[in-house]
């Protein structure tokens, strides 16, 4: 691999900037209504307002930026929560971070790469379930190059099983060269995910040992960068909260998302914002630890600062807390997931795992039916829409459309459709009852009428026949 940076490399990343942000004096209650409102106005904050609202910790004033980020995801999301489900492909890996289970030196692991015939019977398994949209995860191994990353994709999209079969493939795997992002570019995937974990350059450094690969921190927040220069244009960036001070790495994901910006054009896709979990053979000695009401005000606080882009939850988080965090923001969640390596065909639904063969340990373990369920009867709207990817409305052009709010003529029909058919195919009797109910209601609110009884049409063909796959 060829360690070549982008045409645009630099640390953009100012650790005594950020310091003195965080270390200013608290902003006065019409400061921060008037930042709270140019984010309800659906605009991207600076980093000294963003920090401005991380300072921010009289109860009444976080109440309401509980309420604006509540606000903002109705506003820009509407009711829709989009549905995932990881697929780990293999743990083999030559760092040694930390804080993770897949580390080298950790010999408690149990190291597997799956197999072509195992892929495809974890594939096959959900699709059965009634899965569309997967995030492969490798780890950082010169077995997983970028042609073994493309041949995986094709793989995944090639497994059809009677109604089932996967629509969008996302990728959360190392940092490549120009050369290995063109490759999986053109194999056909969505989202590139790269975590930088933290922003915070001395506490980087001292969780990922100098020997490693992982250690070097420009090649790292250079990714997508490189991966913008080749075509590939959904990002998906992220931190591991609890390495350092959760204030310092929030402003680091806006710094990040607005230098993408600047830079091409557009904005990371999403923002995905995992805690510190437990993990077999890693022992989190940190002082950052994120609780609970920091962590709501972490994801309402990222909600008002890019109010485009997509925010992932994922099942590392308890089902109460799920449910309570998603309405301050949450745009796209994981659910039936299971991170064992040959889970979906070993482990089931069950509601235990098995540590040694998984990264970190999972919050939520339900199915995805009962999730579904869950989701609609707390007023939410599944989907599996992966229309924006399928017609190019992707980066530049998907922005075009999501700012004016355009999108929102797409979203609402193309959720009915998906979940129509995971009500036809995959639903447990009492979801379909709850689904069904949900559409009726849904249906109304799509205000263009040719798209409605195009929908109509679709729906009832989705019901009578083995038509699929309809989108807008
Ligand atoms: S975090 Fe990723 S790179 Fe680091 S040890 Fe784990 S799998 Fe390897």
């Amino acid at each position: 691999m060829k360690k070549e940076l982008s045409a645009h490399a630099v640390d953009f990343i100012d650790d005594k900037y950020f310091d003195n942000l965080l270390n200013n004096k608290s902003a006065e209650p019409s400061q921060v209504r008037d930042i709270i409102a140019k984010s309800l106005d659906k605009k991207a904050l600076n980093l000294d307002e963003t920090a401005a609202l991380l300072r921010t910790d009289d109860p009444e004033l976080v109440e309401e930026i509980f309420a604006a980020g509540r606000r903002l995801k109705k506003e820009v999301y509407g009711n829709r929560i989009v549905l995932f489900a990881p697929l780990y492909i293999g743990n083999e890996c030559v760092n040694d971070c930390a804080y993770c289970a897949f580390r080298r030196s950790n010999k408690t692991v149990i190291r597997r790469t799956l197999n072509d015939g195992e892929i495809e019977s974890q594939v096959k398994a959900l699709e059965d379930k009634g899965h569309k949209r997967l995030i492969l995860v490798f780890g950082e191994h010169p077995q997983y190059n970028a042609n073994y990353i493309s041949d995986t994709v094709r793989k995944v999209y090639s497994v059809k099983h009677e109604h089932g079969e996967i629509r969008r493939v996302n990728i959360n795997a190392a940092p490549m060269d120009h050369e290995g992002f063109k490759m999986v570019k053109e194999a056909g995937i969505g989202t590139y995910q790269i975590f930088m974990e933290t922003y915070h350059h001395e506490t980087y450094k001292k969780v990922h040992p100098q020997n490693t690969l992982k250690a070097d921190y420009l090649w790292r927040l250079d990714g997508l960068s490189r991966a913008f220069e080749t075509g590939c244009d959904d990002m998906g960036i992220g931190a591991l909260f609890g390495l350092y001070d959760w204030r310092f790495d929030v402003l680091g994901l806006v710094r990040h998302s607005l230098f993408l910006q600047e830079r091409y054009g557009v904005g990371p896709h999403t923002i995905s914002f995992p805690r510190l979990k437990p993990a077999n053979g890693v022992v989190h000695e940190s002082d950052y630890l994120v609780n609970d009401y920091d962590f709501k005000r972490l994801v309402a606080i990222l909600r008002l600062s890019v109010p485009y882009t997509g925010m992932i939850l994922t099942a590392r988080e308890s089902e109460e807390i799920r449910r309570e965090v998603m309405s301050f923001g949450v745009s796209q969640i994981d659910a039936g997931s299971r991170i064992e390596i040959g889970g979906y065909t070993e482990a089931g639904d069950a509601q235990t795992q098995v540590l040694e063969r998984e990264q970190f340990s999972l919050g939520d373990l339900r199915s995805l039916d009962t999730v579904m369920r869950q989701l609609m009867e707390d007023g939410y709207m599944p989907s599996f829409c992966t229309s924006c990817y399928r017609l190019g409305r992707t980066g530049e052009h998907f922005m075009e459309f999501a700012i004016p709010g355009f999108i929102e003529q797409f979203c609402t029909p193309n959720a009915i459709l998906t979940l129509m058919e995971y009500l036809t195919d995959y639903a447990s009797p009492e979801t379909r009852i709850s689904g069904e109910k949900l559409i009726g209601k849904e249906i109304n609110s799509v205000k263009n009428s040719i798209i409605k009884s195009k929908v109509l049409e679709q729906i009832d063909k989705i019901k009578t026949s083995d038509a699929r796959d309809f989108y807008f």
